[in-house]
């Protein structure tokens, strides 16, 4: 019996047409290389001359220029402004080793008080990596305290929460005029304290990311002015130059903003943790029956509990002010409920509206980013 040729079959002109798919993908790659290439020769260059990594500017004039070029050529824009997204991000995680200038050439070493930890690790790095002599001054080594934080030229205090207001009074005398920091994900205590043990210049940090990140780009600083401000704006200029956007807030505004941003948010996701075990339902069967929108809410309850539970409990209960917040939050869950229970479509809707048009021209907005980021998460499963 004679055997079919495979090259007669139906499958022929598919084969031709993967082969030059492979082709194309061939040439794509070593297009990416090179252009992985370039950004890193530009990483080094800005490294050298003390820009920062992350051009907002010339980010945003690029992706225009692009979708324009796109449209003309008759490709969807939204194709090729995420594959340059991707690529940016690509190139911010390869830059991640490289030096940075050092903005503030005279200054005595550093110490990390809790240097150990994973904020004190990943800020050491970036000192490091920017020419400053860094050391740790962790748990363990209050005996040779005296020794480390002679001449310290700024002392960067990244320790728990609850420890923070603790480790500042237990300093000795710093040199006067050390700039003294912190990092707590709080600041009205913190930056009290750290104004009341020291009176040289004083500056609290709170970054608005945790310790995973591979580089700073894009990433949000928020920082509260203590005493003395000009002599930390190297240290600012420094945090700019790693390719962080830095906000300044008063520690009460700050506190305030992060009882909804963080204590209130992540007590939500704590108690729908709480809701789902309670239910007791297969996970797997949940996954396997979700839509796309509820497997991303999956994701952001479960990613909670990945986490240090001794972080989250601090960052919740860290003021009293979040336990008010978190009742009130809970007397609009009995309010909304009331109407449930009342069987009220019409107060339903009406409520509905307004909470709208509270959202204003946001709402719409908000729709769109999140379908971009849908398409996304369903891209990955
Ligand atoms: P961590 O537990 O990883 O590190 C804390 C470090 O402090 C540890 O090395 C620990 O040994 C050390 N330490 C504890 N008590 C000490 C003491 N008495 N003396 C000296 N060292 C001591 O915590 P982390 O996640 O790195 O958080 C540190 C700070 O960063 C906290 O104030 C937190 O609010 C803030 N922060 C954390 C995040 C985050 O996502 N992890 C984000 C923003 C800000």
């Amino acid at each position: 019996m004679e055997h079919p040729d495979p090259a007669a079959g139906p499958e022929a002109p598919l084969t031709e047409l993967r082969d030059q798919i492979d082709a194309v993908d061939q040439q794509v790659m070593s297009l990416l290389a090179r252009r992985l290439e370039l950004v890193s020769e530009v990483g080094e260059v800005k490294g050298r001359h003390g820009l920062p990594i992350y051009a907002p500017d010339r980010e945003r004039r690029m992706i225009a220029a692009r979708r324009a070029e796109a449209e003309r050529r008759g490709l969807p824009p939204d194709l090729i402004e995420d594959v340059l997204r991707r690529c940016m991000r690509e190139a911010y995680a390869h830059e991640k080793n490289l030096g940075f200038s050092r903005q503030a050439p005279d200054l005595r070493h550093i110490v990390i008080v809790g240097g150990a930890g994973r904020m004190g690790r990943l800020f050491g790095r970036m000192l490091g990596l920017s020419g400053y002599e860094v050391r740790t001054l962790d748990r363990d080594d209050w005996d040779r305290a005296d020794e480390l934080l002679t001449d310290a030229g700024m002392v960067l205090v990244s320790v728990p929460i609850h420890d923070t207001v603790e480790v500042l009074h237990r300093l000795p005398a710093l040199p006067e005029d050390c700039l003294l920091v912190d990092l707590t994900s709080t600041k009205g205590a913190p930056v009290a304290a750290m104004l009341e043990v020291h009176p040289g210049p004083v500056l609290g940090l709170h970054p608005m990311f945790g310790p995973d990140v591979d580089n700073l780009a894009k990433q949000v600083v928020a920082y509260v002015p203590g005493r003395f401000p000009d002599a930390s704006t190297w240290l600012l200029e420094q945090i700019r130059l790693w390719g962080a956007r830095l906000h300044e807030v008063s520690a009460e505004d700050h506190d305030h903003a992060m009882g909804l941003i963080q204590a209130q948010r992540h007590f939500a996701t704590f108690a729908n943790g709480l809701h789902l075990i309670r239910e007791d339902r297969s996970l797997d069967e949940l996954l396997a029956l979700s839509s796309p929108i509820y497997r991303l809410e999956l994701i952001m309850i479960g990613r909670l509990f990945a986490q240090s539970p001794e972080l989250y409990a601090d960052i919740i209960m860290a003021s009293p002010d979040n336990l008010a917040l978190i009742e009130r939050y809970h007397d609009r869950f009995a309010e909304a409920l009331e109407i449930l229970r009342a069987g009220d479509r019409e107060a339903f809707i009406a409520r509905f509206r307004e909470i709208g048009s509270w959202f204003g021209p946001h709402a719409e907005r908000f729709l769109a980013e999140s379908q971009t980021l849908l398409a996304h998460a369903d891209a990955q499963r």
